[in-house]
């Protein structure tokens, strides 16, 4: 009996097989394997082709359920986790007809306009779920170049088990995001930090590292998560269930490739996807990868207007790669320094991949054409991390019907937007409501003993 209920649980492994699989509570709660590689789930459960079919009746929250579940069963109750669905995804999720052959897929309807929401919603319930059910505090800890640091801030705001501590380069980021990590409660501790993402990034690995800190259980809500890859699959299959197709192609504008991990997963699951286009900005690391079969990491990354895909190495390939059968893996040096970005230990099925996937470099000059095509021929306003995507579905010809996706509201890119159109984005009420707000964060030189002096004042 009891070896009955641990096989019904799905185990997750790292890439790099170097550690025993953990539980989905594990794999969360850890966030990156002892070994560096990413969890994976040791197997991909599928969903039936009825079950999806039967999925064009249900509320994006039952999907959610059934494409989840499989994936949590053991670590969450079937009941906790629907009552945290209900919760989360409270906001639409509007699929507009842009052409004859061209949805788009607007996941910005979130509190913080972003498709972060998606993810840090969810991360947010469980983690909540699982400080409650050990009567125990969990502190988030999370460094952001802008995004994740204010969808992260708003979900977990006013949660009372989580404590989030936010890193954030004081110079990078515009005024609403900072807002956004500024205001949202007493639970969320933002620092400004005078550096770069960079060496925010690198203060949390070491506050990860720092076992002087262990007894603040600190959490880590970065895109390598699979806690925040699992609620990513859940939009592909909504997004088809509102088609009346029997199969889609989904072009999905891609930085750290998280985004289009979660509809890899659902492809494997069983959702009828013909091809998955990968729309990156000139950041073009990947598309070089699927054309040539060798990998070259983009360092420095380069600078362009859709900010959240300036990745020139994406955290997610790795994971990508696995599912074809390879193994990718930064090399280190004994320290735990990447010294090589994404060696190739074994190569991946190039063929099995090339049929599922295409990729798109877009310059600025395209994606910029794009806003302007079709604002003026659609009336359809588009911001420059969609509009990368849009490009790469106009380029690609094979396709029956293209699901773009916009991951961004046009109004958090409003310099932007005037210079190419002259108008100002309308802002969404959920950007307007922080407007008034108070401001409360720290500023902190970019050192790692005063940041470690102040965290651990303050959450004592
Ligand atoms: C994070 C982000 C992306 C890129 O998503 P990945 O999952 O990192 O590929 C695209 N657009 C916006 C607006 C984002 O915030």
């Amino acid at each position: 009996m009891i070896i009955r209920t641990i096989m019904r649980k799905m185990l997750f492994a790292s890439t790099k097989g170097g550690i025993p699989p953990v539980t989905f509570r594990e794999a969360l709660l850890e966030g990156q394997p002892k070994d560096y590689g990413l969890y994976m789930p040791v197997s991909i459960p599928s969903i039936p082709a009825e079950e999806i079919e039967s999925f064009r009746r249900m509320e994006y929250r039952d999907i959610a359920y059934r494409v989840i579940y499989p994936y949590v069963e053991g670590s969450i109750c079937p009941g906790a986790l629907k009552n945290i669905l209900k919760e989360i995804y409270d906001f639409d999720i509007p699929l507009q007809r842009a052409g004859e052959n061209l949805h788009l897929l607007w996941l910005t309807r979130g509190p913080t306009a972003s498709f972060k929401d998606f993810a840090a919603r969810f991360m947010s319930g469980i983690i909540g779920y699982f400080a409650m059910e050990d009567n125990a505090e969990v502190t988030i800890l999370v460094a952001t170049s802008g995004d994740t640091g204010g969808a992260v801030a708003r979900a977990f705001g006013g949660n009372k088990n989580v404590k989030v501590v936010i890193l954030f380069p004081e110079e990078e980021v515009t005024p609403v995001q900072r807002k956004q990590m500024t205001t949202p409660g007493r639970n969320i501790i933002p620092f400004a930090v005078r550096g770069k993402f960079d060496d925010c990034q690198a203060m949390a690995k070491r506050a990860f590292n720092d076992r002087s800190l262990g007894r603040y259980n600190l959490v880590s809500a970065n895109s390598i998560n699979f806690g925040r890859l699992l609620p990513q699959a859940v939009y592909y299959f909504y997004a088809f269930s509102r088609m009346d197709k029997e199969k889609v192609v989904f072009s999905v504008p891609s930085g750290n490739f998280g985004n289009l991990m979660g509809g890899l997963l659902a492809m494997k699951m069983g959702l009828p996807v013909e091809k998955f286009i990968a729309a990156v900005n000139l950041n073009d690391e990947f598309p070089s990868f699927l054309e040539t079969g060798t990998y070259r990491a983009v360092v420095p990354s380069r600078q362009c207007s859709s900010n959240a895909m300036n990745v020139g190495h994406p955290s997610n390939l790795a994971r990508l790669v696995s599912l074809y059968g390879g193994l990718m893996s930064d090399e280190r040096d004994r320290e735990g320094n990447v010294t090589k970005r994404g060696a190739l230990l074994v190569n991946p099925d190039m063929e099995k991949m090339r049929n599922d996937l295409i990729s798109y470099s877009i310059g600025e000059d395209e994606a910029d054409r794009t806003i302007v095509d079709f604002w003026h021929e659609k009336a359809i306003l588009l911001e420059p991390h969609g509009a990368v995507a849009v490009s790469a579905a106009r380029r690609y010809k094979g396709a029956r019907q293209v699901i773009s996706i916009e991951t961004a509201d046009p109004a958090k890119f409003p310099v932007k937007i005037r210079e190419l159109l002259g108008i100002d984005p309308p802002v969404p009420e959920s950007l307007r409501s922080i407007d008034g707000l108070e401001e409360k964060y720290y500023i902190l030189d970019n050192d790692y003993d005063i940041f470690r002096e102040k965290f651990t004042g303050m959450l004592s």
